[in-house]
Order: structure tokens, then C-alpha cells, then sequence
């Protein structure tokens, strides 16, 4: 019988211990980037706090916090803690905006993100005799090789294949019989529908789980994508400023569980920066605490959710997220009212008349911002005519009202008007510098 757990020890591991090695992996990394990262020495020295000061996990909030910004100011090696012969290798988010941000790995950083994604995969039901298509895009962005290298330690047989070129993923996967799918939940999308136009059906296949993430989406997505594919679909969050995907993973319960002997989470008001407790909903906020290439103190994610501390029934006691709403970057003020493109989604969703396939066009309209949502039918629903259509946008417009709270207005497009993603979805069209 194969063991339930990858890592039972940390995975199960009573949460007063878990503190103790927390803190002391604080300790110790707080030490490291002081005597090696000028950047954190002078932060620290300006509001005069030394890594001794922490004596409990509690005193990491006596820690200044660092941003995405930071690391753009110091790219590409500026908050690198140790020397390049350490290094081996260089990762780089896609950067939304301005410059990318670097993530330089020491051979241990990189075995210990393996082990991280060695547990989320497990915990998702990845085993060794599993063929794998890793369709997350190769290269600079972490989710490639992240995933490729955590299915390889479980020992599942790893199809390479990177995103894009859609209908050989499909003919492959159907080929090789493979049993996991690992990609951005709107590319799982992608491929679901294009394999229902090329008449293929994966839900007589072998193909019985996936790993998704990368992108925020909603529970609704993810149940469209079990019942499209035909699969268990799993969840893996990370960043490239904490390592990657890995920091936090889907259990079998669909919690969230966080890798909290690796990356130390907290909650703060976004405004104030102060500390919430748990349960709480905040900015996520992430302290490396075995990282020895780049260490990140207190990194402001911008990404809101909740902490808990919950029995789950998959027996982990590893702390628990929510599924994340959106990025405090992709929070819109709509005349006053605080709008997530995941909300839109859900309402989206309610329907089964649609897809998960929208736009959000966001517009200035003197001094305040409006949005309006450009959105897909399935094919069926478009085809019935355009009396349907005008019955349907009016529903989801009214619903816009009730759940969210402002009027938004929406259009209904045929099938197939929005592109399609190969990885992180493009939600929000910002048109406000016109
Ligand atoms: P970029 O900033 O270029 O997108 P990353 O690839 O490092 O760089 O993206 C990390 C971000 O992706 C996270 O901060 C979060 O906003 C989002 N993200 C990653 N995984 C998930 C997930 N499972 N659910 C929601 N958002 C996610
Ligand atoms: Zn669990």
C-alpha cells in the first residue's frame, strides 16, 4: 500500500513544534540576510531592529516588509544572499508590468521546491506509475519546472510537453493514456473545449486528475473543469518571489494547505500594514524561511484570503488558506464598490447557459471608473437565437446587482470571439489611458 502522506513528519507535525522550527529557521534566516544582503541590513538599520530581536515568531512583525518594487529596484541580483558560485539557477515572473523579477536558486533551494511540489502533487494523488503532461509553460516562468521537477521525485513519468499547440496536447494525452494534467486552470479549459470540437472525450480515458494554478479561480471554475475533463482538479498556489508553486497545495478535503516550514505566512490590513488574526481577510504576506538564494522578509503578495488553523480531514495540521479572490492589483473601485473579476466569475457561472471565457473592459468615464464584461455562451445557447440571448443577459446582469452591488453591464458573445488561454488568463482589458 502506498503511504498516504510525501513528508508525514512536517505534514502532520503538532503546531507547537512546528513553531519551534519555524522560529528557528527565522532566526537563522533573518541572521543570513542581514550579514549578506546590504538591501535588508539597511532596512533593518533604519528602523533600528537586528535579527536578535526575534525571539518569538510573534517579533517578526518588528521586521519591515518588502515589496515587488524592491525587487525590481535591486534586479536582477541585488537580493541575492550568497555568492554566484552558489547559484545554479535563475528563474523570472512574466512581470505584468515593467521589469521582470529574478528568483536565483541555490542546489538546495531547488531541492527543496522540488519537495515542496513532491507534496503538493502526492496530496493531490500523483503517484509513481502516473503519466503526466506537464502543459505549464517551460523556461523562465517557475511553473514548468516546478512541476516537472516534483512529479519526477514521486516518480511519475513526465510528459514535457509546455503550453500551447493545443491539439497535439489532446492527441498525445489520448496516445500516451495519460492520467494527470498539469497546467493553468484556463488552459485546462482551453484544452477541454478543443478537445470536445476534435470529438474526443476525456472522460472515458484514463485521465483521472489534475494540478492546477498559477491564476486565480473560483470553485464554480473548478467544478466546470472536473465535470468537462472528467477529473479530480487540484490546486497548487506560489510566486516566484517565495520559489514558485509549492508554497501552498489542494488536500483531498480541497483545502489549501500552506508549506509552512517553508514560507511563513501572515495576514496584515493592506492599508495600515498591520497584523490581522487568524480568519481574518487581508493581504497574504510571506516570509522565506529555508531559502538561502533569496530569502524574502515579510513580501507583500498583494493576493487576499484568510488564514486558519483547522483539523482537516486529510489528517494534515499544515495551516490552511482560502482559495485566493483576486490581487489587490486587480481589485477595481466601481463607483465606490470593490469589484474582484472572481466575482464577476461566479455570477458569470451561475449560468449554465455560459462559459467561463470573459473579458472586464475597464473605462473612465469622467473621474469615475466603469467596467462592462464581455462574456461567452456555450455554443448551443447562441445558436437558439437572439431572443434567448437578450432573456439571458438581462438575468446575469440583474444578478450582477444583487450579489456585487452596482449595475454592469454586460454582452454576450458568440462562441469563440475571446481568445483562448495557453497560460494565465488576460481578465481585465484596462482602457482608462485612452
Ligand atoms: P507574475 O507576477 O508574473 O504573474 P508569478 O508567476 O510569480 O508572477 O505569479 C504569482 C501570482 O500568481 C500569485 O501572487 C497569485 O496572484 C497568482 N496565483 C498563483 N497561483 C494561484 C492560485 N492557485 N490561485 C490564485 N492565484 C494564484
Ligand atoms: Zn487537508
Amino acid at each position: 500500500m502506498s503511504k498516504k502522506f510525501w513528508d508525514e513528519k512536517c505534514e502532520t507535525m503538532p503546531v507547537d513544534e512546528m513553531e519551534k522550527v519555524q522560529l528557528k529557521s527565522l532566526q537563522d534566516t533573518l541572521k543570513h540576510v542581514y550579514n549578506n544582503v546590504p538591501f535588508y541590513k539597511k532596512k533593518f538599520d533604519e528602523v533600528g531592529v537586528k535579527p536578535d530581536d526575534c525571539k518569538k515568531l510573534h517579533d517578526i512583525g518588528l521586521f519591515p516588509f518588502s515589496y515587488k518594487n524592491d525587487l525590481r529596484d535591486n534586479y536582477p541580483f541585488g537580493l541575492c544572499a550568497v555568492p554566484m558560485r552558489e547559484v545554479v539557477r535563475v528563474h523570472a515572473s512574466s512581470g505584468t508590468t515593467g521589469k521582470p523579477i529574478t528568483g536565483p536558486y541555490t542546489a538546495k533551494d531547488l531541492d527543496d521546491w522540488s519537495e515542496c511540489m513532491a507534496r503538493t502533487l502526492y496530496a493531490q494523488g500523483f503517484r509513481d506509475d502516473d503519466i503526466v503532461q506537464n502543459a505549464y509553460g517551460y523556461g523562465l516562468f517557475t511553473g514548468g519546472l516546478g512541476f516537472h521537477q516534483g512529479a519526477l521525485k514521486i516518480g511519475c513519468a513526465v510528459v514535457p510537453t509546455s503550453s500551447g499547440l493545443t491539439e497535439r496536447q489532446i492527441i498525445l494525452m489520448q496516445d500516451f493514456g495519460v492520467t494527470g494534467l498539469m497546467c493553468t486552470p484556463t488552459y485546462a479549459l482551453t484544452i477541454a473545449e478543443r478537445a470536445n470540437r476534435m470529438g474526443v472525450d476525456f472522460k472515458n480515458s484514463p485521465l483521472r486528475v489534475g494540478s492546477f494554478g498559477a491564476e486565480p479561480w473560483t470553485v464554480a471554475m473548478r467544478e466546470e473543469i472536473q465535470a468537462q475533463l472528467g477529473i479530480a482538479a487540484h490546486e497548487a498556489y506560489g510566486l516566484t518571489e517565495l520559489m514558485g508553486p509549492g508554497v501552498a497545495f489542494s488536500c483531498e478535503a480541497y483545502k489549501l494547505h500552506i508549506n509552512e516550514d517553508h514560507a511563513y505566512p501572515e495576514i496584515i490590513d493592506s492599508e495600515t500594514g498591520e497584523s490581522l488574526p487568524l480568519g481574518h481577510q487581508g493581504e497574504l504576506v510571506f516570509t522565506s524561511l529555508q531559502r538561502r538564494a533569496m530569502p524574502m522578509i515579510r513580501y507583500r503578495t498583494k493576493d487576499i484570503t484568510r488564514l486558519h488553523r483547522e483539523t482537516c480531514s486529510c489528517g494534515r495540521t499544515l495551516i490552511t488558506m482560502d482559495k485566493i479572490t483576486g490581487r489587490a492589483d486587480d481589485m477595481l473601485i466601481i463607483t465606490g464598490v470593490n469589484v474582484f473579476p472572481s466575482q464577476v466569475e461566479a455570477v458569470i457561472l451561475e449560468f449554465p447557459e455560459m462559459q467561463p471565457i470573459y473579458q472586464i473592459r475597464v473605462m473612465k468615464k469622467g473621474y469615475l471608473d466603469v467596467m462592462a464584461v464581455e462574456a461567452e455562451a456555450k455554443r448551443s445557447v447562441y445558436e437558439d437565437g437572439e431572443e434567448k440571448i437578450t432573456a439571458l443577459t438581462k438575468k446575469i446582469s440583474d444578478r450582477f446587482t444583487q450579489v456585487i452591488g452596482i449595475k454592469i453591464p454586460i454582452t454576450i458573445l458568440p462562441f469563440n470571439s475571446i481568445p483562448r488561454s495557453e497560460g494565465k488568463a488576460k481578465r481585465i482589458i484596462d482602457e482608462r489611458n485612452n
